[in-house]
């Protein structure tokens, strides 16, 4: 790591003992250039699991602050997150961050370790995320052991391997500008620019461009994560990135029942990060970014200069909200195959759905058929969806109405690239879980593979595309990994 001392702390990972594979992502060793029998050298096995590490790459962890649900949490850090170093691949660079891979000097009262159930949850979703388009860390492997790691009950070790561009966090920000030391806040934002924003560079007022930037970038994920569906479930700022990536997977949950108040934290009584709430806290979590680059943008001893720069600071956080309703509504005129934004119709649909607690993702794949073939017999299967029937019909009438007949069919087969047939339901995790536990990970191979193309039909995939089961609406997911 480029940055000095203040930024992290050098360690050795902490060795999983008896160590196996439990599965890899052949794409993402493609992207940091592995040879395609990366996996059977023994060296990987061991180096992924913490019993190496990288030749001539000292390990590390890195220190960061952050609030925690609303309210300000402090030092944090890493604390079972070790970083093994970055590598070169077609121009780009990635770090390699071991996750569960032992204490570190961030570990506070934790054990540093991540559960089997939990890495495979992380697992799961990085790469189902790739697969849906959305921005995302991603995960090259699971090693995992018998070593047992006590939660509400007993279980097992295991390491997710993580791989993105950069696992900076808002609360690195905060860290240092809570401990007004300026001179590493400008050392951070300038190695940010550097590594991540380099067209900033040059520019004039490159913090604020920074600040400008994440915010953009930001407001699309969030959107994003709307319009398909996803709730992240711990919307701290310390899981917040830099370079807007959905990060840190816990007790995420995709939608299956439209619910627009749905909680998917179970510790998360208020419900600060249900789903209907992630953009305002996106918001929220800007504006802490924003305070924490204060110190950078404003760096003057003329307060004229400084008031100044305030109010720009106040105009661009204020505009966030429209920023997102831009890349929310553009992001439903895809799915809906619409030839323009229509918030009026977005919005009366979406609350039909919830009203109705329509399976969010079921009800726009099944709508594709209904654009392509408008019969008694496509609409019927979406129609049946709703309790009320008749204000279904009125918003299909209305919708259908915008939709130009004649294009119908090439309008439909845009639309199936913007509604996925698969989604890494929480009841298809539980499942993959369950056998993983028993030692088998040929279902979670079966449904990696598939959520790689989840806008695909993949018929041999079907089973995965089929309504929860009952037993799936009682799921509960903590903090717990
Ligand atoms: P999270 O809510 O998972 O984003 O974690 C919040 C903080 O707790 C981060 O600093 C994590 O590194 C730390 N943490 C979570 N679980 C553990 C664990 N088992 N051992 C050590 N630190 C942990
Ligand atoms: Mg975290
Ligand atoms: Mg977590």
């Amino acid at each position: 790591m480029q940055l000095g001392n203040a930024f992290f702390t050098q360690l050795k990972p902490t060795p999983l003992p008896d160590q196996f594979w439990g599965s890899t992502s052949a794409e993402v060793s493609k992207l940091i250039g592995l040879s395609p029998d990366w996996e059977q050298d023994e060296q990987n096995l061991k180096i992924l699991s913490g019993n190496a590490v990288l030749e001539n790459k000292p390990a590390y962890s890195t220190i960061y602050s952050g609030h925690q649900f609303g309210v300000w949490a402090g030092q944090l850090g890493d604390g079972r997150a070790i970083h093994l170093g970055t590598v070169q691949h077609d121009d780009q660079t990635f770090e390699i961050q071991l996750k569960g891979a032992g204490k570190t000097p961030y570990s506070r009262m934790g054990d540093g370790r991540a559960v089997l159930r939990s890495s495979i949850r992380e697992f799961l979703c990085s790469e189902a995320m790739a697969g849906l388009g959305i921005p995302t860390t991603r995960a090259l492997a699971i090693t995992h052991s018998t070593a047992p790691v006590l939660r509400e009950k007993l279980e097992t070790a295991s390491v997710v391997t993580r791989v993105a561009p950069s696992f900076i966090r808002f609360g690195h920000f905060e860290h240092f500008a809570s401990n007004q030391q300026y001179d590493q806040l400008a050392q951070l934002a300038d190695f940010v620019i550097e590594t991540q924003y380099p067209h900033l560079k040059d520019g004039e007022d490159p913090y604020l461009e920074l600040l400008k930037e994440v915010i953009s970038k930001s407001a699309d994920l969030v959107a994003k994560w709307q319009a398909v569906g996803f709730c992240h479930g711990v919307l701290n700022t310390d899981n917040m990135s830099i370079i807007g990536l959905s990060l840190d997977y816990g007790p995420f949950s995709f939608i299956d029942a439209t619910d627009l108040k749905f909680i998917c934290n179970h510790s998360d009584s208020a419900g600060r990060y249900s789903y209907l709430n992630q953009p305002n806290v996106f918001h929220w979590n800007l504006v802490r970014l924003a305070e924490a680059l204060l110190p950078l943008i404003a760096a003057s001893d003329d307060e004229a200069v400084i008031d100044a720069k305030v109010e720009i600071l106040k105009e661009i956080l204020f505009a966030f909200p429209k920023k997102y309703e831009q890349f929310y509504q553009e992001a439903m005129r895809l799915k809906l195959g619409l030839p323009q934004v229509e918030n009026a119709l977005v919005e009366e649909l979406v609350l039909l759905l919830d009203r109705n607690k329509v399976d969010y993702t079921f009800f726009f794949r099944a709508l594709c058929n209904v654009v392509d073939r408008p019969s008694i017999q496509t609409i019927s299967v979406v129609k049946d969806l709703f309790l009320d029937h008749q204000g279904f019909d009125r918003w299909l009438q209305k919708y259908l109405s915008y939709i130009p007949s004649e294009q119908a069919s090439t309008i439909a087969a845009q639309m199936r690239r913007h509604n996925p047939k698969y989604i890494l339901r929480q009841y298809l995790a539980q499942e993959v879980i369950e056998k993983a536990e028993q030692g088998d990970f040929s279902l979670l191979e079966k449904l990696q593979t598939c959520l790689k193309k989840p806008f695909d039909e993949q018929p041999e995939f079907s089973e995965f595309a089929r309504l929860p089961p009952d037993w799936a609406a009682q799921i509960s997911v903590s903090c717990s990994s």
